[in-house]
């Protein structure tokens, strides 16, 4: 009984660390983890390396006010096609099965994001958002949603396991991202491809599964971005209130396959 109550006073207190670096007012990188206070020193220590070279490095840390759970992350799944045509239009068939969209339409977008999404033809800060009606619903369309608020309870263990069957860190962070999104149910999929221009693999999510793809773009492109598909009657305040202010951990990697 005792024990019980010490437990219940002792109530683990978890802090958002929040890291952005630029150079020239250019972002250049960004990583986010949600942490108990005895890790809050060596996550800094560890967000601080990422950038190679910054002249602006920003750290925020706050505590979670209310903490989430999500049991599993999306199940992984790989495919390989022999060129970006192809895995595209894989990519397209996937996302129009989901969601019901037409297949030009969701071409369209795609191309967009090949080719620069914002307004000036540059990479957007987050994610374009598509509803089912094949409308943009973003509120800015340079900086776009953007997915905060999640982090794996054990993200060495998941990390470690990405590894050993040859995935990076990258996925480890798309997983996160990925896996918070698709468990909004207003949200049906989701294509992604980086900006880094040596960076060919990409992935779409679908409720349950995260496709990763190879090759979703073209080597050299230094264009990147996020569509998020979304169900035509969403609620845009729900949503932006969901992907950017309320926080989650994820217990455990679901199925590699
Ligand atoms: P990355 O996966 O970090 O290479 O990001 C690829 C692209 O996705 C970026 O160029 C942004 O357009 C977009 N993006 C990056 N991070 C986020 C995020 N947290 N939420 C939504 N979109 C993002």
């Amino acid at each position: 009984m005792l024990l019980s109550t010490k437990a219940r006073v002792r109530k683990m207190r978890y802090y958002s660390v929040k890291m952005r670096a630029s150079k020239e007012g250019k972002h250049i990188s960004g990583g986010e983890r949600i942490v108990e206070r005895e890790a809050l020193k060596e996550v800094i220590n560890s967000l601080i390396e990422r950038p190679r070279d910054f002249d602006f490095l920003n750290i925020k840390v706050k505590l979670v006010q209310k903490l989430n759970y999500i049991d599993r992350s999306l199940k992984i799944e790989n495919c390989s096609f022999p060129d970006t045509h192809q895995a595209n239009a894989f990519a397209i068939e996937i996302i129009h099965k989901y969601t019901g969209i037409d297949k030009v339409k969701i071409e369209n977008f795609i191309n967009l994001i090949h080719v620069g999404a914002s307004d000036r033809g540059d990479v957007m800060r987050g994610a374009m958002l598509v509803d089912t009606n094949g409308n943009r619903l973003e509120r800015d369309r340079n900086r776009g949603v953007r997915t905060t608020g999640v982090d794996f309870e054990d993200r060495e263990k998941v990390r470690s396991k990405l590894i050993k069957k040859g995935f990076t860190d990258r996925t480890l962070d798309a997983l996160a991202i990925a896996t918070k999104n698709l468990n909004y149910p207003d949200i049906l999929g989701e294509y992604c491809i980086s900006d880094d221009p040596d960076y060919q693999y990409g992935y779409v999510a679908v409720k349950g599964s995260y496709i990763r793809i190879y090759p979703l773009k073209d080597k050299g492109n230094d264009k990147g971005g996020r569509i998020y598909f979304v169900k035509k009657e969403v609620d845009l305040d729900r949503l932006y209130n969901y992907l950017e202010e309320e926080e989650f951990l994820i217990r455990e990697l679901g199925e590699v396959l």
